[in-house]
């Protein structure tokens, strides 16, 4: 298929890399004689028509920019069917013949959907930092959430350790433990409490009867937010009441985990996909989300993508267990 015009949107919960994304996607689209259309706050600029034509100029200067230029949304109306007759029937008036979505689980989800109802071309890119997205190792903005926790429990340490404490640090994730667990290994906490392996074992329990760290008299827990294990004010109260002993405090680190400028890392990987998204177009691949495994750019069905849970990497759980004796 000749591709004349591509729209290109983000969607759901923003990620650090997006805006290196919008500007990989746009310059690629222009570099390959393809017009480019910027919609903004995701599903919802479609249906309302907020979209306007990106030239290399709309996309200078926001490499380095968290957030996304494009604005996102969480949007309602395109859960029916109603809403996404409306959303396709604009791209048909503004004459987009293929859209990338960059966003997370749901997003690709509602891109799913759309494009078998209206068989229209869509290449998905992972912008989450949950990390939370089978068939790619990384996603765009997990690497710079991933320092930004590190970060924050270097300092919240320097307080731990002047108070004999045991603190439990929540981290986003939404039921994943990636950042929870690698952020435990790179800011050396005592352990990770996830939701991966909650129905194995009782964490907390495992945690307090092995006692904590001897040499230390503080000890600092990272906690992934989940349903599953109550998250960081779940465990807490568990603790009360089952550890009277033990004097507990919570950090929720909340919205600073998903602002400020992208790592090296995450500019690269968002430049890739975004390359990769248009390469991909232009091969007739649709219906697929860009992944990245070994290094190697790979197309993923949005099936595999959103239905597979990702798996945790259990060494990681032996590297955390054994080096915070
Ligand atoms: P994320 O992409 O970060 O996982 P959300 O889960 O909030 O974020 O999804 C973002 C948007 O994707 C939703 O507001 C909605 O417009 C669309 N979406 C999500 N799930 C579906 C679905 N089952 N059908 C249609 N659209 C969906």
């Amino acid at each position: 298929m000749e591709l004349k015009c591509v729209g290109i949107l983000t969607s759901g919960g923003d990620s650090p890399g997006m805006n290196a994304a919008v500007r990989a996607v746009t310059r690629a689209a222009i570099f390959n004689g393809i017009e480019v259309k910027g919609i903004y706050r995701g599903y919802k600029g479609l249906i309302t028509g907020e979209i306007k034509p990106f030239k290399t100029e709309n996309v200078s200067n926001i490499i380095q920019q968290g957030g996304t230029i494009l604005k996102t949304a969480r949007c309602m109306e395109f859960m029916t069917i109603e809403g996404r007759k409306t959303a396709h029937d604009r791209m048909v008036q503004e004459g987009i013949d293929c859209l990338v979505v960059i966003g997370g689980d749901g997003s690709l989800t509602g891109a799913r959907i759309f494009a078998s109802e209206f068989n229209f071309p869509i290449v998905g890119i992972p912008g989450t930092i949950d990390n939370d997205l089978y068939g790619t190792d990384t996603t765009i903005g997990y690497d710079t959430a991933l320092n930004t926790i590190m970060e924050a429990v270097d300092k919240i340490r320097d307080t731990a350790n002047s108070h004999d404490r045991l603190f439990f640090i929540e981290v986003m994730g939404r039921d994943a433990g990636f950042l929870a667990l690698n952020g435990a290994i790179a800011s050396g906490a005592e352990a990770a409490i996830i939701p991966e392996i909650a129905t194995e074992q009782d964490q907390l329990a495992e945690l307090i009867e092995n006692g904590f760290r001897k040499s230390k008299n503080s000890s600092i827990v990272l906690v992934a937010e989940s349903d599953i294990t109550g998250g960081a004010m779940g465990l807490a109260e568990r603790v009360k009441n089952e550890y009277p002993q033990y004097d507990v405090r919570v950090t929720i680190l909340g919205h600073i985990q998903r602002g400020g400028s992208p790592t090296a890392n995450d500019r690269i990987l968002a430049s890739r996909m975004g390359l990769a998204a248009i390469e991909a177009l232009l091969e007739d691949q649709r219906n697929v989300m860009i992944g990245i495994q070994n290094d190697q750019i790979v197309y993923v069905p949005f099936n595999k993508a959103i239905k597979n849970d990702k798996p945790i990497n259990r060494e990681l759980l032996n590297v955390l267990r054994t080096l915070s004796i």
